[in-house]
């Protein structure tokens, strides 16, 4: 369980670029929270702030009540989904999911128990032994998923996960990640999300509650039934 603050936070980027101008936000213990809007208003630039990937300039973004950079990368309990799946190449699937949890040292037994798990979830059991390069774009990307979930993140980050795949593919895995959101919290795990997306009809459908971002400030966030009646 964790719910994500951001306060009165802002980015300037070191070529002096203002790319957030002070959001408050505050994301539920469990929400599905989607960012959503046009190429460049500071969806991604927002996330990578909340992953700890990227330098806040002002202002204050913490997880469960624990400042983002005053704790160590590893003991911040999320995991990170990147548009283009960022997978080792010369890894098979086995070993892509299960890198994080050797670097925990985690126990063998316990590796593999989770990586089934996972593999069976998304349905890709039948390609542990596979290597990227041997794989579709939508099976790359449910490795990619796997990755983050083997990791029992208490908050999951998605970037654009299904902007690379084709339109069929975008909807299976679209349904794949909020059945993953449905069963944590059915398993009494529930992982909060935070989801970054250009397409409407992906915020409409995953979302908890959307937050419209437009040039780097939050226009509106509200849950999509009063989005939709109310645009
Ligand atoms: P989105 O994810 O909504 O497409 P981004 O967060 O990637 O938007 O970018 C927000 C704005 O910040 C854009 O105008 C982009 O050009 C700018 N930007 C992103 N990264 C950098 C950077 N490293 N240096 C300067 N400007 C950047
Ligand atoms: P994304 O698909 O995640 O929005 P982009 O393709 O926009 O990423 O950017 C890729 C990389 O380039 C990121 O690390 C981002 O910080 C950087 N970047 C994006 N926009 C700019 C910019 N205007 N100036 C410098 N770097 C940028």
């Amino acid at each position: 369980m964790a719910n994500v603050s951001l306060r009165s936070v802002e980015k300037e980027y070191d070529n002096g670029f203002k790319a957030v101008h002070g959001i408050d936000l505050d994301i539920h213990d469990g929400e599905f929270m989607v960012f959503v809007g046009p190429s460049g208003c500071a969806k991604s630039t927002t996330l990578r702030m909340i992953a700890g990937l990227e330098k806040i300039s002002a202002g204050e973004i913490s997880i469960s009540g624990k400042v983002v950079n005053e704790v160590a990368a590893k003991d911040r309990g999320i995991a990170m989904v990147f548009q283009n799946y960022a997978l080792y190449p010369h890894k098979t699937v086995f070993d892509n999911m299960a890198f994080g949890l050797k670097m925990q040292k985690r126990p063998k037994e316990e590796i593999k128990q989770r990586v089934e798990e996972a593999a069976e979830m998304l349905e890709i059991t039948d390609l542990l032994d596979r290597k990227p390069k041997e794989m579709s774009g939508g099976q790359r990307q449910r490795v990619a998923v796997g990755r983050a979930i083997v990791r029992k993140p208490d908050v999951f980050l998605f970037d654009e996960p299904l902007s690379n795949l084709d339109a069929k593919l975008r909807v299976s895995m679209r349904v794949k990640i909020a059945q993953l959101h449905k069963k944590l919290k059915e398993d009494g795990n529930p992982a909060t999300m935070v989801y970054v997306t250009h397409d409407q009809t992906e915020a409409l459908t995953l979302g908890d509650r959307i937050c419209v971002l437009n040039k780097g400030e939050i226009m509106q966030v509200d849950t999509p039934e009063n989005l939709y009646n109310h645009p």
